[in-house]
This record gives structure tokens, sequence and C-alpha cells, in this order.
């Protein structure tokens, strides 16, 4: 069975990662998430295990100490990690596998030279992007100008990335993420031989 794909993702706060995620989830039953590990605060409406595994900082370096990560990153002041069992385990069953990472993370897999597409997901605006995080009310206005400030210092890395989507209208940003989905899975690299008569041709065998 082929591996499934790594689809990397990243989005300033205040973007729309977590709805475009939630409908791409919807959309593709063999697309499952990883779920990160943070020691930040759970807010109200999300799940520990669900959106994040939520951890204190003690054991959040003991596993760092234990190499249980993939990567790891401190955003704004809060440790986050993807655990590398919540992503290998699903990827070598053949299902595709959605990380969710801030820009930093990126680089530590680009560095590791880690297959995957990378996608980032921009506001229209830095204007709108301030008033969506406005508008969510779970941030102190302290913590929405430092999400500001970082989203505008991940924007100019953009060119980390392999694709590049302003969301302005979720249904075409999923759409768009699809398409590309689609394309990376019909390349010709990763083409496996669909009967044994095109393998045969494959390999030289038949006339
Ligand atoms: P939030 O606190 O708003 O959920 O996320 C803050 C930032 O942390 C986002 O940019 C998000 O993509 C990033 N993040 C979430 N999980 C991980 C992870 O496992 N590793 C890294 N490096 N960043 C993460």
């Amino acid at each position: 069975m082929r591996e499934g794909f790594a689809l990397i993702l990243s989005a300033p706060s205040g973007t729309g990662k977590t709805t475009t995620c939630k409908v791409l989830l919807e959309r593709l039953p063999n697309l499952k998430i990883a779920v990160s590990h943070t020691t930040r605060s759970i807010r109200e409406g999300e799940k520990d295990g669900t959106d994040y595994l939520f951890t204190s900082t003690e054991k959040f370096e003991e596993k760092i100490k234990n190499n249980d990560f993939l990567e790891w990153a401190k955003v704004h002041t809060s440790y986050y990690g993807t655990s590398l069992k919540s992503i290998e385990t699903p990827k070598k069953k053949g299902n595709d596998i959605l990380i969710e990472l801030d820009v930093q993370g990126v680089e530590s897999l680009r560095k590791m030279k880690y297959e995957g597409i990378y996608i980032l997901i921009l506001p229209p605006s830095i204007t709108e992007m301030e008033a969506r995080l406005r508008k969510r009310g779970t941030n102190s206005e302290e913590s929405i100008k430092q999400r500001i400030e970082t989203g505008k210092q991940e924007i100019k890395q953009y060119k980390m990335y392999d694709y590049v989507i302003t969301n302005d209208v979720i249904e075409d940003t999923v759409n768009s993420i699809l398409s590309i989905l689609y394309a990376e899975k019909v390349k010709s690299a990763y083409y496996r031989p669909s009967s044994p008569d095109i393998e045969a041709l494959f390999n030289d065998e038949v006339d």
C-alpha cells in the first residue's frame, strides 16, 4: 500500500485555518489530522484530544528530551509540538495527514527535507485579519497585538511554501486545497500501475 501524503498547512491566527481544516476533514474521509501538543490554556469550545493535547510545560519538556516530537516550537508564549507517532502511524496505513504548523515548524521540516505539500493560507488583508481576531473575542488586547505581529512575520516567509492561498471565501480555499492535493497525487512520480499489463509495459516486458 502506498503511504499517505503529508499536507502541511500554516496560517496566521485569524485567517480561518480552523474552519478550513474542519471542512477539509469532512470532505476527505481518508484525511486525518495530527493533533498537536500544546502548553497553552484551553479556549472556550475547544476539546482536549481533538483540538490539541493540552499538557503541562514539565511534561512537554520531558517529551522534547525523549525525542517524541517531529518538530516543536515556542509560539507566542506557549510550546506547540507535533508528535512523531501521530503522523507516522496513520501515514503508514495509507491515510493522508493534515499537519498544522507555524512557520518555525515549517522551517524545521524543510531543513530536514520532510516530504510533504506545504501550503500557506493568508488573510485577504492585515486589517481583515485583525477584525477576525477581535471578532473571536477569546484573546486579550495584548495577545491580539502579538498575534498580528507574529502574523506579519509569518506572511513574509511565504517562499518556504509550495502554495499560497488567500482565504477570502472558505469554499474557494477548500476547493483550491483539494485541487492541489489531487494534482500532487496524479504526478507521474507517484504513479502506481493499476493493472499487471500496464506494469508489464513499464518493465518493458510487452512487445
Ligand atoms: P493557536 O494558539 O491559535 O491555536 O495556534 C498558534 C500557532 O501555533 C498557530 O500558528 C499554529 O499553526 C501553531 N501550531 C499549532 N500546532 C503546532 C505544532 O504542533 N507545531 C508548531 N510548530 N506550531 C503549531
